[in-house]
């Protein structure tokens, strides 16, 4: 029986057990088409970085024998759908049965089931054997819970798995080190080598560009830094292992202008285009630990973003697709400042984290939920824009991660569902993890001065304007309260500072 079988951009898994063998009557497709590349404007890196590793993923499977239709950008057959494309290849080579993995992002899922019920042709979806989790495992565990919080399913998940575990106690006695991981980073220890690949990609760009694809980022930020197959990505953690690791958990939440990796993985765009897969990079940290080359509070830090947050996050979206996009909790509808898309304001902290993403197409965790986040939250921008923001930015941005972080942790878009509050924080916060401060236009000491930091008064002002929906949050209790000591002149002069920004956030 001739088979069809379809790899999306993000499904470039060498190990999947559809590579265990060839066979002369199955056929594998990838394909480039504007219909993925226009959902949202992308930036430059995050579209070379898909077609490259599709392109080194199709030529590693010719390499072993597969049959391989590949679609290119500018291919004249292309007919830039999912929907077309597939029907004609169906037609060309007289398919009778057609394969797909399951899709990670809603969208695509739907889009799937159309043409599946379009065939008259059997067709069936199969798992992309990645996550540790099945799409509806969350919802199934916290259906019988009042709160879904990671903390219960992360402790879950090392029981089930046996990831650092003692018989049935957490290795080294503590279930989470967060508390440990809080360190600002001022110099000590030295920045780490980037052992990013370096790809001389100018032939798919000049591709990109003639098939007229909208994107952003400069000829400048063009540089192309990122793992493009396994062979690479496997590099890169071993490195980060064997450099960065010790130091991750200590320095998790710190940002510097100095070192804007600090001791991150730099692994989600392999992970989240499944060039490695979890099992394999948590096995690895839990080796080191066990070899006492790493600390525990570094290899269950660690451990929890990928065991825990990251499956969780999935389970959140799929749990709560497809109303959780159009999620508005506080009713924010203020346009995003012109400024998210240069760089150019004068909030340093805000203009460091911009320019670097627009660089690197890269933010770490912190400065995307402290420093863009915190400050789209306070000011609030309508949630869809932030979240559209985030999807085009980030080289390792794909709806099914990216909406729930977005909209759910960063935005408290969806009333508290994900995160058990609202995470902002005034300029303090910021000083204490980071030295954006020490060369700012705006004094982080003022509140309601000209030259005042504007997250102060943007957050007194979100409490205030917010109070209803979250004075009875027990997480936001010492806020409350102080808020509630504040005198009346005090308040009023705060919301004049917020309006006066509020109302030119394009000048601040
Ligand atoms: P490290 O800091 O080295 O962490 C290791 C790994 O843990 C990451 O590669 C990632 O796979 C996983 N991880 C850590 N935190 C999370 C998390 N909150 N959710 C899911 N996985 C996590 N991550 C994405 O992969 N794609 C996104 O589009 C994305 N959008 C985000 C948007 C916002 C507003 C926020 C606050 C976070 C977002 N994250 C996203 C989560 C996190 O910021 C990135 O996973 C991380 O910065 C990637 O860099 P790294 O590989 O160096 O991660
Ligand atoms: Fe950011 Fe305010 Fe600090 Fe400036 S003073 S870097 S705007 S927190």
């Amino acid at each position: 029986m001739k088979k069809l079988r379809l790899i999306l951009g993000d499904q470039l898994n060498i190990n999947h057990s559809w590579f265990n063998a060839t066979n002369n009557d199955c056929i594998y497709l990838l394909m480039e088409i504007k219909q993925e590349t226009s959902y949202v404007k992308h930036h430059i890196q995050k579209l070379i970085g898909i077609f490259a590793a599709m392109r080194n993923f199709y030529a590693l499977l010719i390499s072993k024998g597969f049959k391989v239709v590949y679609i290119s950008i500018n291919d004249t057959n292309n007919k830039h759908n999912s929907f077309d494309n597939i029907k004609s290849i169906v037609e060309a080579y007289e398919i009778e049965f057609f394969e797909y993995q399951q899709p990670d992002e809603y969208r695509l899922d739907q889009i799937m089931k159309e043409v599946s019920d379009s065939f008259d042709i059997p067709t069936s979806m199969v798992s992309t054997e990645h996550f540790f989790t099945e799409r509806e495992e969350v919802k199934e565990f916290f259906s019988e819970k009042k709160q879904w919080r990671m903390e219960n399913f992360y402790r879950f998940m090392r029981k089930k798995f046996r990831i650092l575990m003692r018989d049935e106690e957490p290795e080294g006695g503590k279930w989470n080190y967060d508390a440990a991981n809080r360190k600002a980073w001022r110099g000590d220890p030295e920045q780490t080598d980037d052992f990013r690949p370096e790809h001389d990609h100018s032939k798919i760009l000049e591709e990109i560009d003639e098939a007229k694809i909208e994107y952003f980022g400069s000829p400048q930020q063009r540089n192309f830094r990122w793992p493009i197959n396994r062979d690479e990505s496997i590099i890169l953690l071993n490195q980060f292992i064997k450099n960065d690791l010790n130091f991750f958990g200590d320095y998790q939440d710190a940002m510097h202008t100095d070192n804007w990796r600090l001791f991150h993985s730099f692994l989600s765009f392999s992970l989240n285009t499944k060039m490695i897969s979890p099992a394999e990079v948590i096995n690895l940290v839990e080796c080191a630990y066990a070899k006492k080359e790493v600390s525990i509070n570094s290899a269950e830090g660690f451990i929890r973003q990928i065991l825990g947050w990251r499956e969780y996050i999935r389970g959140v979206y799929w749990a709560n697709m497809p109303g959780y996009s159009a999620s508005n909790f506080f009713n924010c509808d203020t346009d995003m400042p012109n400024w998210f898309w240069d760089g150019k304001t004068k909030m340093n902290c805000m203009s460091k984290t911009i320019t670097q993403s627009l660089e690197h197409a890269y933010a770490h965790h912190i400065q995307r939920l402290m420093i863009t986040g915190n400050f789209s939250l306070l000011a609030g921008i309508d949630p869809q824009q932030v979240h559209h923001w985030y999807l085009g930015i980030y080289i390792d941005a794909f709806e099914w991660v990216e909406l729930p972080n977005t909209l759910g942790m960063s935005q408290y878009a969806d009333g508290g569902l994900l995160a058990s509050k609202p995470y902002v924080s005034s300029a303090a916060y910021i000083n204490k993890m980071s030295n954006y401060c020490s060369d700012c236009f705006y004094n982080y000491k003022e509140k309601i001065t000209d030259n005042a930091c504007p997250f102060n008064a943007l957050y007194w002002n979100f409490f205030e304007k917010n109070h209803d929906k979250l004075s009875k949050n027990p997480r936001l209790g010492i806020v409350n309260s102080q808020l509630k000591k504040m005198d009346i002149i005090q308040i009023k002069e705060i919301k004049e500072r917020a309006k006066n920004i509020l109302n030119d956030l394009d000048k601040i």
